[in-house]
């Protein structure tokens, strides 16, 4: 595990990834996806077309506008226009395909800090749980800049920080955790 976090950090520092993310600092399209991916913790590079010389090559290189921005280029192939988050977790694979026959122990619906504690107590119990997040692990907590009041962080910690470890306990315990997938009803009739 601290093999895993360790290197995460350091592709995401240095914004070595899969992904290239071509936008402008004036586009709320553009804040979104990158929120998004920093929120999953997924590493990318950025290019600002307002800053970056290379962001008109890459444009040029893969036939999109200005217009489309914000341009998501996953693996060096797949070119996403202003993309939604969904289709930016399926184009990353950030889910595993639910097998709707499975009957789970344990559903949580928000992968917030009280659904990624769920998930981590459940799942370090054996229990085969799935959890559903509408937007991105962390809930409110994720945006916080500086958490004081938590257990155990006596110096505080960043919600980033916190709920992205919160994030890959409940994985490392064996929890499905399907990103950018809300849950749309609760169905109580049997
Ligand atoms: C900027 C900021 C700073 C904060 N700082 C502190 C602090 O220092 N100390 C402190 O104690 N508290 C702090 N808080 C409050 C703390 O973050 C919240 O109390 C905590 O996040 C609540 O956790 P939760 O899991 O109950 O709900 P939330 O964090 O709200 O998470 C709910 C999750 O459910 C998801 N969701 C909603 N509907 C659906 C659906 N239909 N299907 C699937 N998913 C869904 C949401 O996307 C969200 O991720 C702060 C909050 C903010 C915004």
């Amino acid at each position: 595990m601290r093999a895993f976090i360790l290197r995460r950090s350091e592709l995401i520092a240095r914004g070595l990834g899969d992904v290239v993310v071509i936008g402008s600092v004036h586009c709320a399209g553009t804040l979104r996806v990158k929120e998004f991916l920093t929120r999953n913790g997924h590493p990318y590079a950025y290019f600002d077309l307002d800053r970056d010389a290379e962001a008109q090559e890459l444009l040029d290189r893969f036939h999109v506008t200005a217009g489309d921005v914000p341009v998501l280029i996953c693996r060096g192939d797949a070119v996403l226009r202003n993309p939604t988050n969904q289709r930016i977790a399926e184009c990353l694979g950030l889910n595993q395909a639910i097998d709707p026959a499975q009957l789970h122990d344990v559903v949580i619906v928000g992968a917030g800090p009280a659904g990624l504690s769920a998930a981590v107590y459940g799942a370090s119990e054996g229990l085969d749980v799935l959890v559903f997040e509408s937007n991105v692990p962390g809930g409110q907590a994720g945006s916080s800049s500086r958490i004081e009041n938590y257990l155990g962080f006596p110096t505080g910690i960043s919600g980033l920080d916190l709920t992205a470890r919160a994030y890959a306990q409940a994985q490392k315990f064996g929890a499905q955790i399907m990103i950018a997938k809300g849950a749309a009803r609760l169905t109580c009739s049997r």
